[in-house]
């Protein structure tokens, strides 16, 4: 039994707490994001891991992201695969109409192309 903070399941492949900040614990999530990669995730046909969803203002600057990433209001993640290479996780990615898709050289960044709240 566990009674950590965020961990719930909130779709069929996801748990909360794999998009909290981590260093605060904090999150916001956009409920399109999580549908958008459980779309992914049928593309694949195999699982992959959040390694960045949430970030807050003083997270985002320490690892320097883009003072207006969508990873500020939870629109975005990074991804990385379980198996398999980094170029097919993309490509399942740019399958999903509702995400954007950038293949880093570490992760895939994905966010959503329509945001409910953009960043200032
Ligand atoms: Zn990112």
């Amino acid at each position: 039994m566990t009674h950590e903070r965020n961990h719930l399941p909130i779709s069929d492949h996801f748990s909360l707490d794999a998009f909290e900040d981590p260093t605060t614990g904090l999150v916001q999530l956009c409920p399109d994001l999580v549908q958008a990669l459980e779309e992914a995730h049928a593309k694949l046909g195999r699982g992959f891991r959040v390694t960045s969803g949430y970030r807050s203002a003083r997270h985002n600057a320490d690892v320097a992201g883009s003072p207006t990433s969508h990873h500020l209001v939870g629109g975005a993640a990074d991804l990385v695969p379980l198996s398999g290479s980094l170029e097919e996780l993309a490509v399942a990615c740019m399958l999903v109409p509702e995400l954007f898709t950038i293949k880093e050289t570490t992760h895939v960044h994905v966010h959503l192309r329509r945001l409910m709240h953009h960043p200032t």
